[in-house]
């Protein structure tokens, strides 16, 4: 078989859209794309939620989803001139909202922050909320807007990246591979579960939450954390017009609509459980009942699909960048619960390691070599 230049590993949205920038640079590329139906960036919600995802303990990461935020607009825009097809991405805010004591006084702790960090939300009164989202329950007695964390049909951008990746001379293997092959430190090929060996002297391996089951390369720090999750058809019903987020009562849902208003995305269960596949009853149940408190109408909507996918999570919950102890190979994985709104900025990121490399300066902290620096959290080191 004739040598690739390079062999990305995983059709989801970080694979195939590296593949695609790798291609539009001018090199020769054979993306491996496992099994598209299971992978995190079909059963995602497609949350761009830079500032409503994030976490107090997760600043280091909210500079690397800011800068994938920014360049969402030309990154959808040169999709849809690449590919011909829609991007999925929908320029609406996010609203989070709290129903009770509690939860409301968590969501101005939350306020507090963002306010701290300089990040715009607009905090928002219970009559406030419902002139923004008349679905939404009059329970609901505080919110806070936030403009800026916009959402974007996953599978649409799945499919047209796709396209775009294909029509920039990306060559697709369906398959798995098994193992990376190497001479003297140095990648020599990818062999696929059936045996093929595809020579190359580069290897990505972005095939998210099962980047610690390829063969030949070093101790990637990525676990499958599994999360369920609902997708209603509201038929005749309205819709809500935005996303909304919620603590109901201690519990944690989002409600997503398309731009089409023939579907309301519910999410998501949270669950270390491997790759344990189940939808289960109560995973479900408990999804419905916090939608429901939030907007009652959703539980008039018919029951579209329950899905299951696994977050690539690492030990600090951000992105792996970069090359490793094998030369040749870099890695574009760990998104955990950010790889659709990372999907701009980690394609360039890992294009350009592979064309360079160098790792691009907002990626610097996310090297597989902070997880040896074992004596210090090395996330929060730069404050
Ligand atoms: C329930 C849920 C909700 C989410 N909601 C959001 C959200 O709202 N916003 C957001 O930004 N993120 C969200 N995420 C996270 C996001 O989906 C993931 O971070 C992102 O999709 C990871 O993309 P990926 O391409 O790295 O991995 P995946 O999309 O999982 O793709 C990996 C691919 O690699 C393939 N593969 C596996 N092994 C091999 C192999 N050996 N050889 C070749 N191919 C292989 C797999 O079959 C799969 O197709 C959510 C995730 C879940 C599970």
């Amino acid at each position: 078989m004739t040598a690739t230049d390079v062999v990305v590993v995983g059709g989801g949205l970080i694979g195939t859209a590296t593949a695609w920038r790798l291609a539009q640079a001018g090199l020769d590329v054979t993306l491996v794309v496992g099994e598209r139906s299971a992978a995190a960036s079909r059963v995602a919600a497609g949350m761009l939620a830079a500032v409503t995802e994030t976490t107090f303990t997760e600043r280091t990461l909210l500079a690397l989803n800011q800068a994938s935020a920014q360049r969402w607009p030309s990154f959808s825009a040169e999709v849809v001139e690449a590919s011909g097809r829609p991007s999925g991405l929908r320029e609406g805010p996010t609203v989070s909202v709290a129903s009770d004591p509690d939860d409301s006084a968590r969501l101005r702790t939350f306020a507090d922050y963002l306010d701290r960090q300089g990040l715009a939300a607009q905090r928002l009164t219970s009559r406030e909320c419902r002139a923004l989202e008349p679905l939404l329950a009059p329970t609901v007695r505080s919110g806070l807007l936030v403009p800026s964390d916009w959402s974007c049909d996953n599978r649409v951008l799945l499919e047209a990246l796709t396209t775009a990746a294909q029509r920039a001379g990306v060559r697709e293997v369906t398959g798995f591979v098994h193992r990376v092959e190497s001479a003297d430190g140095h990648v020599t090929g990818a062999t696929l579960a059936d045996g093929t060996t595809l020579p190359t002297r580069r290897v990505v391996l972005a095939n998210g939450a099962w980047a610690a089951q390829v063969d030949g390369v070093p101790t990637v720090p990525v676990r499958p954390v599994k999360g369920q999750i609902v997708r209603l058809d509201p038929g005749r019903f309205p819709c809500p017009g935005l996303t909304v987020r919620a603590f109901s009562r201690g519990n944690e849902v989002y409600l997503v609509p398309r731009e089409h208003g023939r579907e309301v995305v519910i999410g998501a269960t949270v669950e270390e459980q491997g790759f344990d596949h189940r939808v289960t009853a109560g995973g479900i149940y408990e999804l419905l009942r916090d939608a429901r408190q939030v907007i009652p109408m959703t539980a008039e909507y018919a029951l579209a699909e329950t899905s299951v996918g696994w977050r690539p999570n690492t030990p600090d919950n951000a992105p792996i960048f970069g090359g490793c102890a094998l030369e040749g190979l870099s890695l574009a994985t760990g998104h955990h619960r950010n790889g659709v709104l990372l999907t701009p900025v980690s394609a360039d990121v890992a294009a350009s390691y592979v064309l360079t490399g160098v790792l691009d300066d907002v990626a610097a902290p996310f090297t597989l070599g902070r997880f040896d620096r074992t004596s210090e959290p090395a996330l929060e080191v730069a404050r």
